[in-house]
C-alpha cells in the first residue's frame, strides 16, 4: 500500500473507530430514554385510574352509609347527615338529595342547585343500584361524575358530586413538573375530564390503564422531545465522555501514519514493502578497451514522487536498524531480474554488491547468495560482493570463514576503499580477497603527491603477486585514466565514464557499446585480453 493510501486508510479506520462510541452512546442513550418514558406513562395512567377508583369507590361508601341512616329527604337532620359525610368524603363535592324525576331537590352545600343535566351514564361492577353520571352543571356547563343510588325508603335517591379535576391528580413519576396530557373517559367513550396541555406532538408516549369497577379508562401522553429535553444534563455527559473516547481513538488512529512519518526506521520498512529501493550501475570500464566489464551497483530510494534519495542518507540507520540484510536480499533480487536477459548473452560482465559489516557475522549472505543466483541467468562467478576497509570488522575469524564460503560459491570478494580506512596491507592479506577496490583519495592524488603513487605501485605488486584484480575508483578525468593505464590498471569507474545509472540506461549503454550478435561472435581480441591481467577476470567461457 503506497504510503498515502495507508494516511488515508489510517484515517478512515480512525473516523470509524471514533464515530463507533458516539453512534453506541446514542443508540443507548435513546433506548434508555424510550424505557424510562414507557415507564413513566404507564405508572402516571395506573396511578390516575387507581386513585378514581379509590375516590370514587369512597363516595359510594359514604352513600351506603348515609343511606344505611335512613337519609332519604330534605330535611334538616337528613341534611346535617349529609354536611358530615361531605366532611368524611373529601373528594366529593356536593351531596344531595334527588327527586323521582333525578332533579337535585336539595344539597349539604344549601345553595340552590343550577341547571344540571345527564351527559353519560355508565354501571359499576357488582352494583345494579348504583349508577355513575357524567354531568353538566350550571351555565358554565362544567362535568362533573355523579355516584347516584336510591334512598332505602320512598322515591328519592341520594347523590354524589366529584369534579373530575380531583380524579385526574396529575402526577410525574419523577417529581418534575407535569408534561403530560392525561384523559378520562366513560366506558361509552364520553371525556370525563383532562389535564395537561391540550395539544400535543406527535410523537409521544402512550400508555393507557383502566378502572374495571367503573368502567373508566385513562390514557396518559407525554412528548418524546420531553423526556429527551430532560436528560439532556444526561446527554451531555455522555457525548462528552464518547466524544473523548473518539478522539483518543481517532487521533491514535490518525497519529499512526505521523508516527510512522517520524520514525524514518519504519519509513525504511514501508519503503521496502513498497519496493522503493533500487539498484542504480556503475559501469566498470576495462580502460585498456574501453569495454564495459560490469558494473557497481549502487542503492538509491526512489520515493512516490520520483525523488533519489542517496545511500548516505539511509544505508547508516539500515545497518544499524538491521533492515539491511532484507534490503540487499531485495537488491540482489532486483539486479537478477533485470539484468538476467543482457546478462546471459554477456558472461563476462560482472555486478558487484557493496556489504556492510553485519554480512560478514554469520553465514547467512552465503546463504542467501546462492538462493538468489544460483541457477539464475547472472551466474555465482558474475557475482562480486563488496567489503569497505572504511569500518574494520569486528571478527576477523568469522569474517574470514564467511569469505572462504562465498568464494567456495564461485562468488567473488572484494576489498573497497582501499586506502581510506586505516587498516593496511596486513589486513587484505588476511582476508583472502579477490579484488582490490583503490579509494578515490589515492586516485585524485596519483601524480601530485609521490607517496600516493608509490602506494598504488606498492597495491599493484601486492595484486600481481597474490593474483587479486584491482579497480581504481572514482576516476574523474582522462589525465587520471592515463596514469592509471600507465601503472598497469586495466579497471576503473568514475564519473570520467559513467556516474551510476538506473537500469534501464545501463542496460542501453551495454547494447550500445556491446551489441548481442558482435559478443556472441568469437572476438579477434579475446585472445589479448585473456593474457592480460583483466581486473574483472577471464571471461568466463
Ligand atoms: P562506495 O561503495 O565507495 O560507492 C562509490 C561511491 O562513489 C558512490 O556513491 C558513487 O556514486 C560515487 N562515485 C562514483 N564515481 C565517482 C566519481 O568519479 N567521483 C565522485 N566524487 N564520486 C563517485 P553512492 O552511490 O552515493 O554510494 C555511497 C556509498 O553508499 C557507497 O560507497 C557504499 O558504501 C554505500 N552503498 C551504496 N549502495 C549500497 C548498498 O547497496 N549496500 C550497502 N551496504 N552500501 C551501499
Ligand atoms: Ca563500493
Ligand atoms: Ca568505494
Amino acid at each position: 500500500m503506497s504510503s498515502r493510501a495507508y494516511k488515508l486508510a489510517a484515517v478512515a479506520i480512525g473516523v470509524l473507530m471514533a464515530a463507533t462510541p458516539l453512534a453506541v452512546f446514542k443508540l443507548w442513550l435513546d433506548d434508555y430514554v424510550r424505557r424510562e418514558g414507557a415507564f413513566e406513562v404507564q405508572t402516571a395512567a395506573n396511578h390516575v385510574a387507581g386513585l378514581a377508583e379509590q375516590r370514587l369507590g369512597l363516595a359510594v361508601d359514604e352513600l351506603d352509609k348515609v343511606a344505611g341512616r335512613g337519609v332519604a329527604s330534605c330535611r334538616g337532620d337528613h341534611l346535617e347527615v349529609l354536611r358530615n359525610a361531605n366532611f368524611s368524603a373529601s373528594p366529593v363535592k356536593e351531596f344531595s338529595i334527588l327527586g323521582p324525576d333525578g332533579r337535585t331537590l336539595c344539597s349539604d352545600l344549601g345553595i340552590a342547585p343550577g341547571e344540571r343535566a345527564v351527559v353519560a351514564l355508565g354501571e359499576i361492577a357488582g352494583r345494579g343500584d348504583v349508577a355513575i353520571e357524567l354531568m353538566q352543571v350550571g351555565a358554565r356547563q362544567e362535568r362533573f361524575l355523579r355516584i347516584r343510588r336510591p334512598a332505602i325508603t320512598g322515591a328519592n335517591a341520594l347523590a354524589a358530586l366529584l369534579p373530575p379535576d380531583l380524579l385526574l391528580t396529575p402526577i410525574s413519576a419523577v417529581g418534575a413538573p407535569v408534561l403530560s396530557q392525561t384523559q378520562m373517559r366513560l366506558a361509552g367513550g364520553a371525556i370525563v375530564g383532562e389535564s395537561g396541555p391540550a395539544a400535543l406532538p406527535t410523537e409521544s408516549f402512550v400508555a393507557s390503564a383502566r378502572s374495571d369497577r367503573f368502567g373508566l379508562s385513562v390514557m396518559v401522553l407525554l412528548p418524546r422531545s420531553v423526556k429527551f429535553r430532560q436528560h439532556r444534563d444526561l446527554e451531555s455527559i455522555g457525548y462528552m465522555i464518547a466524544g473523548a473516547i473518539a478522539l483518543l481513538l481517532f487521533g491514535a488512529a490518525a497519529l499512526r501514519p505521523r508516527r510512522d512519518h517520524d520514525n524514518p526506521v519504519v519509513e525504511i520498512e514501508n519503503a521496502l514493502r513498497a519496493g522503493e529501493f533500487v539498484p542504480y550501475y556503475q559501469p566498470v570500464i576495462d580502460i585498456t578497451n574501453a569495454r564495459i566489464r560490469g558494473a557497481e551497483v549502487l542503492m538509491r530510494w526512489r520515493k512516490p514522487d520520483g525523488t533519489i534519495i542517496p545511500p548516505s542518507r539511509f544505508i547508516p540507520l539500515a545497518e544499524s536498524s538491521g533492515l539491511i540484510a532484507e534490503m540487499m536480499r531485495h537488491l540482489m533480487r532486483a539486479v537478477r531480474d533485470e539484468m538476467g536477459n543482457a546478462v546471459i548473452h554477456r558472461p563476462f560482465l560482472r555486478f558487484g554488491f557493496n556489504l556492510s559489516a553485519c554480512h560478514f557475522r554469520d553465514d547467512s549472505i552465503v546463504a542467501d547468495v546462492r538462493e538468489i543466483f544460483e541457477g539464475s541467468m547472472i551466474r555465482l562467478s558474475q557475482v562480486v560482493l563488496e567489503l569497505t576497509e572504511r569500518h574494520p570488522l569486528d571478527n576477523l575469524t568469522s569474517a574470514r570463514r564467511v569469505i572462504a564460503a562465498l568464494q567456495g560459491l564461485g562468488v567473488k570478494v572484494a576489498i573497497d576503499d582501499v586506502g581510506a580506512g586505516h587498516s593496511g596491507l596486513s589486513y587484505i592479506l588476511k582476508l583472502g580477497v579477490d579484488i582490490i577496490k583503490i579509494d578515490k583519495i589515492f586516485i585524485d592524488a596519483l601524480g601530485h603527491e609521490s607517496s600516493s603513487t608509490t602506494i598504488i605501485e606498492t597495491l599493484m605488486d601486492l595484486a600481481r603477486n597474490l593474483r587479486m584484480d584491482v579497480i581504481a575508483e572514482g576516476v574523474e578525468n582522462f589525465e587520471q585514466v592515463v596514469a592509471l593505464r600507465e601503472r598497469g590498471i586495466r579497471a576503473a569507474q568514475g564519473y570520467v565514464f559513467a556516474p551510476p545509472l538506473p537500469g534501464s540506461a545501463f542496460l542501453q549503454l551495454i547494447e550500445a557499446t556491446d551489441p548481442v550478435a558482435a559478443v556472441q561472435e568469437p572476438l579477434p581480441a579475446v585472445a589479448h585480453r585473456r593474457a592480460l591481467v583483466n581486473p574483472l577476470g577471464p571471461r568466463a567461457a
